[in-house]
């Protein structure tokens, strides 16, 4: 099946996520852009210290989801039209996007958005911005230089100047320095070369394991099951399958369309001599 083929309609899907007590609460959420439907009722959950990733083609609405969450909707006309977004119990749609990162959650956007005509160490002060205290910020910058020495190295150079691994570095370092409890990460290694994609994973875990809760998105359907504890998989603004990413990653569907598999190969495997590949319990979406 082509990678652009519609999925049958009445395909199978996996077993949903179960909810996280005070993590990510995602409810039936629709986001229009106008008359473009962007979300069609999309449910999710980001347990506290999880790695979620969310996969999907361009234009299934993963930015959209990030952006609904962080509050940055309005800055691209678009807007939630029901369902909503809690975290730690309480709503976070309806906040403007300082608000979202005051109660801490903040997104790292596509395309590595960094101020190019700024340094390195400015664009850096930039992400405390009414956040956080002088001791507080000087600690989060040690931190972001640990996890990054390169920007240590380039502090006085301008951001525009940098590859573009190193944008992306700035990047989540920036967002790294409000101190967030989630982080909103929208395709982290998009254009990067491997070596440069596996750094910003390992980062990823690194950051994880200090306690940061992730919601990923990503193309990248092979780094991002690697990473994540439990996927969801959107499709035309839908979530259409979900579940543990290990068992996300042995589905054929998945294999097909977001791993490159050919059916050919998904058929060598099956007849070889080998041990047989994780089958799933299929269980049909009712959301
Ligand atoms: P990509 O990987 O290409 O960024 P995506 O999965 O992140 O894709 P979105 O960017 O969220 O998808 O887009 C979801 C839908 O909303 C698409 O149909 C897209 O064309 C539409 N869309 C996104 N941003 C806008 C906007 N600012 N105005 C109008 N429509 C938009």
């Amino acid at each position: 099946m082509a990678a652009d083929d519609p999925l049958p309609p009445d395909r199978p899907v996996l077993r949903k996520t179960a909810a996280g007590g005070g993590g990510l609460s995602v409810r039936d959420l629709r986001v229009s852009y106008g008359p473009v439907q962007a979300l069609r009722g999309v449910s999710l959950e980001v347990p506290r210290g999880s790695v979620v990733a969310v996969l999907g083609s361009n234009g299934a609405g993963k930015s959209t989801l990030l952006r609904a969450i962080s509050g940055t909707l309005r800055f691209h006309r678009g807007s939630i039209t029901s369902g909503g977004v809690e975290y730690a119990d309480g709503p976070l749609s309806g906040l403007d996007a300082s608000a979202v990162v005051a109660r801490g959650v903040t997104q790292v956007p596509e395309g590595r958005r960094v101020f190019g005509r700024m340094t390195v160490a400015e664009n850096l002060r930039a992400g405390t911005l009414g956040v956080r205290g002088r001791k507080a910020a000087a600690a989060a910058r040690e931190h972001v230089l640990e996890l990054f020495p390169v920007l240590a190295e380039r502090a006085g150079q301008r951001a525009g100047l940098l590859s573009g691994g190193e944008q992306q570095m700035l990047a989540i370092g920036r967002a790294l320095m409000a101190g967030p409890q989630v982080l909103l990460l929208d395709e982290p290694t998009l254009g990067l070369a491997p070596l440069m994609a596996e750094r910003i994973a390992d980062t990823v875990r690194k950051i994880n394991s200090e306690g940061t809760t992730v919601l990923l998105v990503e193309q990248n359907a092979a780094m991002a099951l690697s990473l994540a504890s439990h996927a969801y998989v959107l499709e035309v603004g839908e979530v259409v399958m979900s579940g543990p990413a290990g068992e996300l990653a042995a589905s054929d569907e998945v294999r097909r369309r977001y791993l490159g598999e050919s059916d050919e190969e998904l058929t060598a495997e099956d007849a070889g001599d080998g041990e047989a590949p994780a089958r799933l319990v299929l269980t049909r979406w009712s959301a």
